[in-house]
């Protein structure tokens, strides 16, 4: 472990630097995010906008989307993906649905 103040190395359980006497934080239990496993990591609001866009675009997005929707490491991701998909679906059948009626509609006027 280092000091947080002056960089230099401190000896186990030290409770204060002796180069610069910064206090130590010797809590292994607080929340940190820096803490986190890369697989639990919390995706920035940001991150979660530019997902959305690369999934929003037909075919290459589409096809980003279902590799991340079941190999990505990033469980966030992961379930992001897949909650974007059941989006996509639940779309897809409006449209077909709507295009039906729409069809329908016109065959029946024309
Ligand atoms: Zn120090």
């Amino acid at each position: 472990m280092y000091c947080e103040n002056c960089g230099k190395k401190l000896n186990e359980g030290a409770d204060v630097c002796l180069e610069c006497g910064h206090k130590v934080n010797n809590n292994q239990n607080t929340f940190n995010v820096q803490n986190i496993p890369s697989e639990y990591k919390p995706v920035s609001m940001w991150g979660y906008f530019g997902y959305q866009i690369l999934f929003a675009i037909p075919f290459i997005g589409w096809i980003i989307l279902i590799i991340f929707a079941i190999v990505h490491s990033n469980i966030n991701v992961r379930n992001f993906a897949r909650s974007y998909f059941c989006f996509l679906i639940v779309l897809g059948i409006l449209f077909v649905i709507l295009f039906t009626v729409g069809a329908g509609a016109v065959a029946i006027t024309a």
